[in-house]
């Protein structure tokens, strides 16, 4: 019966839909790249929800507001605080049909209301420079567009969807990672905006990511009349340092960057306190229980000093995100998906990541760099291709309409028939 329906099934006159979107999704891009939405410009987090909020409502459905979580942080005199973050957007579609996607995206950007990066410019006809163009604005237009021509089309009964788009993504989605994981567990399948490479180049397998801090204390003490009643938390900081930067490479893929130092004062007191920031990326999930182990005890050895304390904060918020034969097989999806569309679907493994690593530790297989080709993202040179911006709905739509007629398997419908 289905594959009467794929013969008969006219995807083009869907896609035509989006033929001339360029010039209203280059208009909307251009506005939500104006509004400061820095991970935490709570203010501009909420324009930004109300922005989006609008836009998604062309979709036909109550848009919710969902509130995160707290982001936790180690300020410099190694207090732990929580931070506020910015509400969620959340919206279900047609939630009992038979082809169910989570499209997952964030509305923060790394650039802060201080940030010098506050403007656009074109940088050619095809090429915009703005804040979050390609990280991810430019990703949620693409999301929308997809979803208003499978709204425009006769398939649209066959699909459902939930979209979440979060405010935290940039910091670790700490304060929105179980809405992910809850949503994950209604879906088969979901897809994530993230910018592709320049070229359409998608990641594929995503290094897991934890952060840390260990805050060490000591005794303070005036440097040359009582140094011996002194405990330096620098120097002890400094054994730390160089036992955690040795971690790397003891397991294949693990690195361990110590980003930060706090601490100290004058030159004439024994420093009492330092706050060691440190990134560690793992390809393995077993290799976080080892890397605790490894940390702990270097913690422990200093903690066990005379006269010193020292703890860890912080962990693993992003697990590893494998490829896996299900994800390899929703991969070659999308490159079917792709060749209708002239383009050719390429990915290749990364050590970033993001809320695809969330998604796929619930179970579910993730592509997650579906939005516009772009680069240079986190910096203010962060730019959009625009002509990716119809492409790439183009390529999401044409996605799930193929899923949905049975033209091409059910991502969530995978079964493993390697022999183990
Ligand atoms: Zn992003």
């Amino acid at each position: 019966m289905l594959s009467a329906m794929v013969n008969t099934y006219n995807y083009k006159a869907d896609l035509a839909y989006l033929d001339d979107r360029r010039a209203p999704m280059t208009e909307t891009l251009r506005a939500w790249c104006a509004i400061n939405s820095g991970s935490a410009n709570l203010s501009g987090l909420k324009a930004m929800h109300g922005a989006l909020a609008e836009a998604f409502s062309a979709l036909g459905v109550e848009v919710e507001t969902v509130p995160s979580g707290p982001h936790r942080i180690v300020t410099r005199d190694g207090e732990v605080v929580e931070q506020p973050v910015g509400d969620m957007l959340r919206l279900v579609k047609r939630p009992q049909a038979p082809v169910r996607v989570l499209l997952v995206g964030h509305m923060d950007t790394v650039f802060g209301a201080d940030h010098p990066f506050q403007s656009e410019k074109f940088l050619d006809d095809d090429t915009l420079n703005a804040p979050g163009a390609a990280d991810m604005k430019g990703g949620l237009l693409v999301m929308l567009n997809a979803l208003m021509a499978i709204e425009n089309s006769s398939l649209a009964d066959r699909i459902g969807y939930e979209v979440l788009i979060n405010a935290d993504e940039e910091i670790g989605s700490i304060g929105s990672a179980h809405m992910l994981t809850e949503a994950a567990k209604r879906a088969q399948f979901a897809c994530v905006y993230e910018p592709a490479l320049p070229d359409g180049t998608l990641a594929g397998a995503r290094k897991g990511s934890g952060n840390f801090a260990a805050v060490i204390r000591g005794k303070s003490a005036h440097a040359g009349r009582e140094h011996h009643l002194g405990r330096n938390a620098i120097a002890a900081a400094a054994d730390f340092i160089s036992g955690v930067d040795k971690l790397t490479g003891q397991r294949e893929g693990l690195t361990v960057n110590v980003a930060r130092v706090d601490g100290g004062g004058p030159n004439n007191v024994v420093p009492e306190l330092a706050v060691v920031r440190f990134n560690v990326r793992l390809e393995q999930p077993e290799d976080s229980d080892w890397l605790l182990e490894q940390a702990n005890a270097l913690i422990a050895d200093i903690d066990g000093r005379e006269g010193y304390s020292a703890k860890l904060e912080g962990g693993f918020t992003r697990p590893p995100k494998p490829m896996t034969p299900q994800l390899n097989a929703f991969f070659l999806a999308l490159r079917a998906a792709g060749v209708d569309l002239g383009l050719n679907i390429d990915w290749v493994p990364t050590g970033g990541c993001c809320d695809g690593n969330n998604i796929a530790a619930a179970g579910i297989p993730v592509i997650d760099t579906l939005g516009v080709r772009g680069a240079h993202i986190h910096s203010s040179a962060e730019y959009a291709k625009l002509d990716s911006l119809v492409e790439r709905a183009k390529l999401s739509t044409l996605l799930l309409l193929k899923i949905a007629a049975g033209e091409i398997p059910n991502p969530g419908e995978f079964v493993n028939t390697e022999k183990h």
